[in-house]
Formats: structure tokens, C-alpha cells, sequence
């Protein structure tokens, strides 16, 4: 996966402090969806997931 694209969307979001009731969406092209790539990163030694749809999931390389 490439990690860099992987932190530039983290960074990208903008999270609330309230917890929101929401549908699942892809974090990069919030597009709602049923099921997606569970994504599970290192990030300044926590572990960090972000969910993507298969088009994301592809754009954002499948493996290292
Ligand atoms: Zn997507």
C-alpha cells in the first residue's frame, strides 16, 4: 500500500469532537457502501484503519 497516500487522506478529514451516526463511507471518495478494504496502518506508533471502496482500494496499490 502506499503509505504516504494512505496519511494524506487521514489528514485530510476533518473530525468532529461530537460522534456522528452515519452511514459507511470510503475515505477517499465518500461514496456509501456495504463493504470495504479495512485498511490497517502505523502511524507515529499507533495503529491507525481507514476503509476504502475497490476503486480506491486499487488506486491505492494492493500491496507494499
Ligand atoms: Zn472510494
Amino acid at each position: 500500500m502506499d503509505k504516504k497516500l494512505l496519511l494524506e487522506t487521514v489528514q485530510s478529514w476533518h473530525i468532529k469532537l461530537k460522534p456522528e451516526y452515519r452511514g459507511f463511507r470510503c475515505a477517499r471518495c465518500q461514496r456509501y457502501m456495504r463493504k470495504a478494504w479495512h485498511v490497517w496502518f502505523d502511524y507515529k506508533g499507533r495503529k491507525c484503519e481507514i476503509h476504502l471502496c475497490r476503486e480506491c482500494y486499487k488506486k491505492y496499490g494492493k500491496e507494499d
